[in-house]
């Protein structure tokens, strides 16, 4: 097993329904003898802090990262992003202006989350990347990875790795919604349903969801945290348990179920690991 010695928690300024000082409570709680801090926006933070990247004068730190934001999109979902994509000025635009308005949330624009991992590296104290250092970047942005099986993106809730990134528009859409939800989104689209009446009729056929505002947001979010620790001092990823915080859920109904069931946060395997 690796001791984890610090674990830095990176907020989202654009999601005001998630207590990320709870959060970071919650990971402290199952990290005995780590250091657990709540920092700032990771981006937006290295942006304040102002600077040009080295070896790239000229250019500002928010210009750079608008540029690799943009060529981390995913544009085809049948396609891996190609190596050194590049995007369209308006692209890089777009994504200057995010990163300037804090208020602005996104939904809908799929990253490659491996790419965007590696952007977020970029900005990580070159200090604190020992084995001991656990990183949980918050982000609204959504985050899909390549399957090699299926030659498709799939969304994700989170991408364990340096750092570990925890997509709250993934918790949401990431995990399945109920199969009469579809069936019903689909016949309201060959009705020719208006847009409203097309999601009141789909949610009539769904089963309780995580919605982008839900208040259970923080809840759910505490849970995805502690998956990078855990990956961390296990080696594993996710867990078998259905009612354990860590298990990989596919489905809306099976997130809800662990993360807010009743009932211990996590199966006695983990709770034993977590705890010591
Ligand atoms: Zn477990």
């Amino acid at each position: 097993m690796i001791p984890v010695s610090n674990v830095y928690i990176y907020s989202e300024p654009r999601c005001g329904f998630v207590d990320f000082q709870e959060v970071t409570g919650f990971v402290r709680g199952y990290t005995p003898g780590a250091v657990v801090k709540l920092r700032g926006p990771l981006l937006e933070g290295a942006i304040r802090r102002g600077g040009t990247e080295p070896g790239e004068a000229g250019h500002t730190l928010q210009s750079r990262l608008a540029l690799l934001l943009a060529k981390a999109k995913v544009k085809v979902m049948e396609s891996p992003v190609p190596v050194g994509q590049s995007p369209l000025p308006g692209e890089v635009d777009y994504e200057r202006r995010r990163l300037a308005d804090t208020n602005k949330t996104v939904f809908g624009i799929l990253y490659d989350a491996y790419l965007l991992s590696a952007i977020y590296r970029r900005l990580l104290d070159g200090g604190e990347t020992g084995m001991g250092y656990v990183h949980v970047v918050f982000t609204n942005q959504l985050i899909g990875t390549w399957d090699e099986g299926d030659r498709r993106y799939h969304a994700r809730s989170v991408l364990l790795g340096s750092p570990s990134i925890v997509s709250l528009s993934g918790m949401v859409e990431a995990p399945a919604r109920a199969t009469g939800y579809y069936l019903a989104r689909r016949s309201a689209e060959a009705m020719g349903l208006a847009e409203e009446k097309k999601m009141e009729l789909a949610r009539s056929f769904d089963d309780d969801c995580l919605e982008h505002d839900d208040e259970r947001m923080t809840e759910v979010a505490k849970g995805y945290a502690m998956q990078p620790v855990a990956y961390r001092l296990t080696g594993e990823v996710f867990c078998e348990d259905p009612d354990c915080r860590l298990f990989n859920a596919h489905w809306q109904r099976e997130l809800l179920r662990a993360q807010t069931g009743e009932g211990e946060d996590f199966c006695s395997m983990h709770r034993e690991i977590l705890c010591q």
